[in-house]
Parts: structure tokens; sequence; C-alpha cells
């Protein structure tokens, strides 16, 4: 018996059922006996915490929700808790009561950019739709996390057919993006009844599902639940592993069902101080997901959310660990790293410097290994200048395949549409908006007197 088996069955011993592995390995008896108060954990674990600690967490708990599957808790070493990455990524911390002046509730203006609830539109051609607002177990990193188990829910279906009907009358919706919470919280009923009719309408090409159940509740990737995506296909599944312990059989297991069922799995991490801000790390953590058949795909620079101080770290770690894996290993073992502007700026890559100069028809570039070396460019190239008047060009784009729904952002700029971006709040244009509308008014009352 593995000491991770020890522990499973020291938890359902202490829960109070008789040992059986149908039991444990049933989602609905692990979401069922979720531990959801510090003093369960107690219990359970034998870490017993001072009056005082108690006291503190209980608050903390009162602020930000508790629950650790049986499942998760059984992956921490209790001998060694507060450090262990398992025991740190859920159980609650003092720490987050400090709140700092740069921290929102909503830090990435999710709810800003909500058309209609649940819907957050940010980006041209896809949307965030949060379709549960519940999770077998609530991370302490969570960007979500005032407004996670706040009404440990599934939003009905009235709220989802409204979601549903915006992005039915938004054909520039390519790609829907399931999140919540956690929509493999949805029974599979819901959850099939929502992938048809996404599916109905004609413009969505594909469908995302963030979860965490193959991290935090393995279980829940059943035979069912298989062949209903299976049947919605493509459906895109992202996970979220943070730390290689976390990689256990029974989630390897659980991944193997959804990479076999040909689900595309991605994975997104968060760089979390204490927990995996370490390049080998982090290295260890991506070669297990792609022998897994995951893609890494975003490391995440930790939001500005409520009670994350003591998690994040400075933006520095997260390109030290992106320089020690370009190069150094599998192209597609690298995630990309990136910060998530606050204000609801969207996803921003940051990498580290490769281009190190650039004149007339040469670039200067570094490699990995510190190799410096120069790329010609060509002395002859046909410029193909882009100016969108795409009847008139010579390369072969079959208009009807091309979806173009007009340029945004610095596009605008390469294509020649603008010539500079200006933030709306600049002050220097807002003076130029005065003088106009002043001379504009001065201009009107001179034809006045000169009519009158
Ligand atoms: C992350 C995110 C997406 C998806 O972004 P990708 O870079 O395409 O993965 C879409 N909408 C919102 C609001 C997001 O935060």
């Amino acid at each position: 018996m593995t000491s991770v088996e020890k522990r499973q069955r020291t938890i359902l011993k202490r829960i109070g059922s008789e040992f059986s592995m149908e039991k444990w390995s049933d989602w609905r008896w692990q979401v069922k006996h979720a531990i959801r108060d510090v003093q369960t954990f107690e219990e359970l674990t034998g870490v017993e915490f001072s009056e005082m600690e108690r006291r503190k967490l209980d608050e903390v708990v009162d602020h930000f929700p508790l629950s650790i599957t049986p499942y998760y808790l059984s992956l921490i070493d209790v001998k060694d808790y507060s450090r262990d990455p398992v025991f740190q990524q859920a159980f609650p911390s003092m720490a987050e009561l400090n709140i700092d002046k740069a921290d929102h509730v909503d830090p990435l203006s999710e709810d800003k950019d909500s058309p209609t609830p649940g819907i957050t539109h940010r980006y041209p051609d896809r949307v965030l739709f949060h379709v549960s607002n519940t999770c077998a177990m609530y991370c302490r990193h969570c960007t979500r996390k005032r407004k996670v188990g706040d009404v440990d829910s599934i939003p009905s279906r009235d709220v989802l057919q409204r979601g549903i009907e915006y992005i039915r009358r938004h054909p520039e919706v390519r790609d829907v993006l399931l999140s919540g919470g956690d929509p493999f919280m949805m029974s599979d009923s819901r959850l099939d009844w929502l992938l048809t009719e996404l599916k109905r309408i004609p413009h969505i090409e594909v469908l995302r599902i963030g979860t965490r159940t193959p991290v935090v509740l393995p279980y829940r990737i059943t035979d069912k639940l298989v062949t209903i995506l299976r049947k919605h296909q493509p459906i895109w599944v992202n996970t979220h592993f943070n730390h290689p312990r976390e990689l256990t059989n029974t989630s390897r297991r659980a991944l193997r069902m959804l990479a076999d069922a040909g689900v595309p799995l991605g994975n997104q991490s968060v760089l979390l101080a204490g927990i995996n801000d370490c390049q080998r790390i982090v290295k260890r953590l991506v070669h297990k997901l792609v022998q897994n058949r995951v893609r890494p795909y975003y490391l995440y620079q930790c939001d500005l959310s409520e009670g994350l101080t003591h998690f994040r770290t400075p933006v520095s770690k997260g390109i030290e660990i992106v320089e020690s894996l370009i190069g150094h290993t599998s192209g597609f073992a690298v995630p990309t790293y990136v910060i998530d502007a606050p204000g609801g700026g969207g996803k921003i890559p940051v990498m580290p410097n490769y281009l190190i100069s650039w004149s007339t028809n040469k670039v200067v570039l570094r490699n990995y290994e510190g190799v410096i070396c120069t790329y010609k460019e060509p002395d002859t190239y046909e410029p193909n200048f882009c100016d969108r008047n795409c009847e008139a060009c010579h390369l072969q784009l079959n208009l009807e395949d091309a979806d173009e729904f007009g340029n945004v952002g610095v596009l605008k700029l390469l294509s020649d549409e603008a010539a500079s971006l200006t933030p709306s709040c600049n002050r220097r244009i807002a003076r130029r908006r005065s003088y106009k509308k002043k001379e504009q008014l001065r201009k009107a009352s001179e034809e006045k007197a000169k009519r009158a």
C-alpha cells in the first residue's frame, strides 16, 4: 500500500464510512464529504491548531469559503503540512486577510465586460461563459475568490439560456470558453444540454472547458462524461495542475480517459510563491504533463485579487522560469507566461528578450545558450503591403474562408487604418476637443451676429 492509499484509508475510516474504494471513487460521494470547516480538517488529518489559530482561520473561511475533497486531502503530507504544496493550495491561511492597496475584488474587470449575467465578452471572437459558481475544491489562489461559493450553486437554466441567447446574437463569437466555478460540477444531463444548445449555434466553431476536476476530483471523469464530450467535439479541455505532486495515478487515469476520447488537453498553471516558484519544479511539472498528453498552455502571473498577497512573486521569477525552459526542453512543453492585465486588458505574454538589435536588413539575436547570431533579411522582398484590400491582392485567400469583423487595436496601425491609438482618458486630446468645441461655438455666434 502506498502512503497516499494509507492516508485514504485513514480519512475514510475517520469520516465514518466502511472502507470501500467504490464509495471513495464516486465523485458525488467526494463532493458530499468535502471538508468545509477547520474542525473537520483537524479531525480527519490529526493536525491540531491552537484556539487562537482556529478562531483566525474561521474568520478567513467566513470571507473565502473552504472546501477540500477527501481525495485532494489525502495528497497532503500531514507530517510536514505547512510547506506542503497541496495543503497551501487548499487550506486557508491567515495571510488571506491581508489586503494590499493594489488589490481588487474584480481585478480583471470581468463584471464590467459582462453584457449579460455569466458572460464576459472581452476579445473580438470569443467569450467566457461562467456556467457554475461552485468548485469541488476552492483554490486559495483563486482569482474569483470573492465570488465563487457565494451561493454555492449552478446558475439556473434560465440564466444559462440568456447567455446562450447572447452568443446566438453575436456571430463574431466562434469560441466559447466554459468556466466558473467548475463546469464539471454540473450534472451530466445539464452539461449535455448546454453543449447541445451551444453546438446548435452555426457560428460556434469550438468549445472549451476550464476545469480543475482532473486535479482535485479525478473521479469526475467518468465513462459517461467522456461519452458526452466525445459527442460534442471539438471540445478542448484546459485543466489546472500547479505542482508535479498533483499528477497521481488517479489523476493520470482521468487524463488518459480524456485523451483517449480525442479531447485535446491543455494546462493552465499559476505561479505561486512557496509552491512552484522554482524552475526545477516547473520543469518537472511540464515534463509530467506532456508525458500524459497535456500541453502546457499558460503560466499565469498571480492576479491582484484580494487575499492573494502571500502567493505573489515578482514578474522576474516568471521570466527566469521561462528562460529555463525555452531551448532547454521540448518547445511544446513550454507554456506562455502571461499577466492578465488589471482593468480588463486581457492576457499579455511576457518573455525574456531574444532580439538584441536590429539594423537595416539584419537582426541580431541570442539563443538560450547565450550564443549571439545574426539573421540577414532578404534584399529583394516584394513588399506585400497589406491594406486589407483583399480583392486586389494576388495571394490566394478564399474570401469565403476569411472571417473578418474589422481590425481591432494594434492591427489598425499595421493595416493603415489608423496612425496612432489614444487612450480615451488622454488629457491632451481632451483639451484639443475642448478647443475645437470653443472654436465652433465662436463661429456659430459670429454667424448669428452677421445674420442679425
Ligand atoms: C482567458 C480569457 C479568454 C481566452 O483567452 P485565450 O488567450 O484565447 O485562451 C477569453 N475571455 C476572457 C475574459 C479570458 O479571461
